[in-house]
């Protein structure tokens, strides 16, 4: 079996799920959907933009006139710290069951410039931000019902978001999200059964090879990783070993800016427009529980495929059995390592 020409499955093995990988395919012509290229470039200010500085927002909250980062509770909050956390099961038969989940949703703006993007920021514009994250991840992971802090930022209207000022958002939850469990569970396994952490080893292969990875410098690398389902995905993990921003020290604070300028200005190249993404940061659980398995981590899930119009799709046997992909994270990584280091 030829992983360069034969169709084959890879295991992602923080969790333990399976992806496709057919990369015979890659010549197949598309005669799908074409986006429209959205060319506007963004004002500095936008007097109808609800997270620039002095703006009211829908709720009726007016903006101050913040000249940094900027943070304040979602005004259509998914969740509500108020929420009793019991649990329903309908007849105990554990078919119809609910739990109440108390949280905290709040809304991050990067800066007040409405026409700026990581990519576009410069890293030491990033620092405050990756700042406002810790104090976030710090004050509501204390809390006593929040077991876990995901910090993400939706960039695009691709990626369904709906305001292009630079912004990102925290949910703050009683229960562990479904993505970090299946992680939990992963890493605590290989913990318990190697004596040694997942992405530490994993990290080490991938820096021996050399053929994943698309860049790196004194505290954070940036891979492709094996089992990468998304064209152009992206593992940042931290080269030490530590379960989240709470461990960071003053020089991770510059590293971390300095490596996400770096990925999302790598990603802007690809096809000479503003990226689109889904990431966000998966950290230890704040669930006042010891997590020595945890290794801090940042996902990067970008849509585009072939083009600056041209998206994957997940559907099909991707919805229905397992995902899959026809370029191979190799040549994904080798693409973007060209323009990481061009
Ligand atoms: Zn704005
Ligand atoms: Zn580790
Ligand atoms: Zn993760």
């Amino acid at each position: 079996m030829k992983l360069t020409e034969d169709p084959h499955r890879r295991l992602n093995p923080l969790t333990n799920e399976w992806i496709l990988v057919s990369p015979h395919r890659t010549s197949r012509p598309w005669q799908g959907e074409v986006a429209k290229l959205q060319t506007t470039t963004e004002p500095t200010y936008d007097p109808n933009c609800y997270l620039c500085p002095g703006n009211s927002r829908v709720g009726g909250a007016r903006n101050p006139q913040y000249t940094s980062t900027f943070v304040f509770d979602n005004d259509y909050a998914a969740l509500k710290p108020d929420t009793k956390p019991e649990r329903l099961d309908f007849d105990s038969l554990g078919l119809l069951v609910a739990e109440g989940e108390p949280g905290v949703c709040r809304v991050i703006c990067f800066s007040p410039r409405h026409d700026l993007t990581l990519a576009t920021m410069s890293p030491r514009e990033i620092e405050p931000v990756v700042q406002t994250w810790v104090e976030q991840f710090r004050e509501l992971g204390s809390r006593e019902h929040i077991s876990y802090v995901q910090i993400f930022e939706n960039r695009g209207a691709m990626m369904g978001a709906s305001n292009p000022h630079p912004h990102c958002q925290v949910w703050a939850t009683s229960s562990i999200p479904e993505a970090p469990a299946k992680e939990l569970i992963a890493q605590e396994q290989y913990l318990r059964s190697h004596k040694r952490c997942l992405l530490c080893d994993y990290i080490s292969l991938e820096q021996r090879q050399q053929v994943r990875i698309v860049c790196e410098n004194a505290g954070f690398v940036a891979v492709v990783p094996f089992w990468a389902v998304w064209p152009f995905e992206l593992l940042v993990c931290s080269l030490r070993h530590m379960g989240g921003m709470n461990d960071f020290t003053p020089e991770d604070f510059r590293l971390l800016s300095e490596m996400l300028h770096r990925v999302t200005s790598t990603y802007d190249k690809v096809f000479q427009v503003p990226f689109p993404y889904s990431m966000g940061f998966h950290q230890s659980p704040t669930d006042k529980a010891d997590h020595p398995e945890w290794h801090f981590h940042a996902h990067f899930y970008p849509p585009l495929l072939r083009s600056a119009t041209v998206r994957k799709f997940m559907v099909g046997f991707e919805m229905l059995g397992t995902p899959q992909r026809d370029i191979t994270p190799e040549t994904a990584a080798a693409r973007l390592r060209e323009l990481a280091t061009g």
